[in-house]
């Protein structure tokens, strides 16, 4: 449920419909908006709706008392219907600009982080990226140098001025990874691990979630909203490839989930081909792919020598490939972006609800 003030509405007036919402031991969520402030009222409702309604309806300064439909509140684009704009140093995501994030999948080595840092950088990317704790199939697998690893990433961006995205495992680790990083991320093995959620939700820098390999869209936004509700309202969802019957690939790609993902919520999207595919003759196909379907950025793996990679080396690009890749995402973007249309509008024409399988 979220109440719409009116245009003229005082402070005084926004002030006390947010100390009501929290005498009914629920959470106010302000979006100051373009020209009417919108404050979600978010906690356990139950029977008390229609009561609720008639007491925020009588408050000084309410304009109108409109729910929510879907699942997900502070995440829907029914709450919040500007796009996220998510800033990072001078680097924008989600405002039609496109972002590129590159880098090895783990932190092998300094020499490895400050070698791909710079060429990445060189070839146009706008974010480094690099494991640290590295969530490994296998126990005997290479696990990431961790806090070393941190501070290679540090480095990296001293070197290059880039700013950094390394994944987080675990509540414990959040506070370090805070320290090092620019972006948080949650990787898909994580995806509903609510105690994490939470945790990345009390820190002021941006969380990027992927997509759990077997959630649904709405199970990610569900997720997504654990972080907003938290109180970190910067969050970027990244498509990585979900499982399905086809075993040629690693993952299977949603491209759908793209537009989806910006007709029901206001949060930027990026993807993954590295991820998706598992194969480096994939990465460029559905990077294009994904920049022309609409996404604000793409996340590629990049290695100085794919073949001697500690992990994901087979989908890993060589500099030559992501200097390639780059040439090319560029005319597709431009050109692809302006086609798109409002996606709020192009959404609700078409009448999008969950479970509409057939
Ligand atoms: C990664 O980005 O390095 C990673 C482990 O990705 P995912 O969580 O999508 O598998
Ligand atoms: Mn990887």
């Amino acid at each position: 449920m979220f109440i719409v003030m009116s245009a003229r509405a005082t402070e005084a007036e926004v002030n006390a419909v947010r100390s009501a919402i929290l005498a009914e031991g629920l959470q106010p969520h302000v979006n100051p908006g373009t020209e009417r402030v919108v404050i979600a009222l978010v906690g356990e409702i139950g029977p008390r709706r229609q009561a609720l309604r008639s007491r925020f309806e009588g408050m000084a300064g309410v304009e109108e008392v409109k729910s929510i439909s879907r699942p997900f509140k502070l995440t829907s684009r029914e709450f919040h219907p500007e796009d996220t704009v998510i800033h990072v140093g001078d680097v924008s995501i989600g405002d039609g600009s496109l972002t590129v994030m590159a880098g090895p999948c783990s932190v092998e080595s300094r020499e490895v982080a400050l070698e791909t840092a710079q060429a990445v950088a060189e070839a146009g990317a706008r974010i480094f990226r690099g494991g640290a704790f590295k969530p490994r199939t296998s126990p005997y697998s290479f696990q990431g140098l961790g806090v070393e690893a941190l501070r290679y990433l540090a480095e990296a961006r001293e070197l290059t001025g880039l700013p950094v995205i390394t994944e987080v495992m675990e509540p414990a680790q959040v506070e370090v990874v805070n320290r090092y990083a620019d972006i948080l991320q949650v990787g898909t093995r994580n995806m509903q691990n609510y105690s994490l959620l939470t945790a990345v939700g009390r820190v002021e820098k941006p969380v990027m979630l992927k997509r759990g390999f077997g959630a649904t869209i709405e199970e990610w936004l569900m997720s997504a909203e654990y972080i907003v509700s938290s109180g970190n309202p910067n969050v970027i969802l990244c498509e990585r490839g979900i499982r399905t019957f086809e075993t040629y690939l690693r993952n299977t790609m949603d491209l759908a989930a793209v537009p989806l993902l910006h007709h029901l919520t206001h949060l930027p999207v990026i993807v993954d081909p590295s991820h998706a595919t598992g194969k480096r003759w994939l990465v460029k196909p559905l990077a294009l792919a994904g920049v022309a379907i609409g996404a604000d950025g793409v996340m590629v793996e990049v290695h100085p020598r794919p073949d001697e990679a500690l992990s994901d080396g087979e989908q890993s690009l060589t500099f030559d490939g992501f200097r390639e890749l780059m040439a090319a995402l560029g005319p597709v973007h431009e050109n692809a972006r302006p086609l798109h249309g409002d996606p709020v509008l192009s959404g609700a024409a078409l009448g999008v609800e969950s479970g509409g399988r057939h």
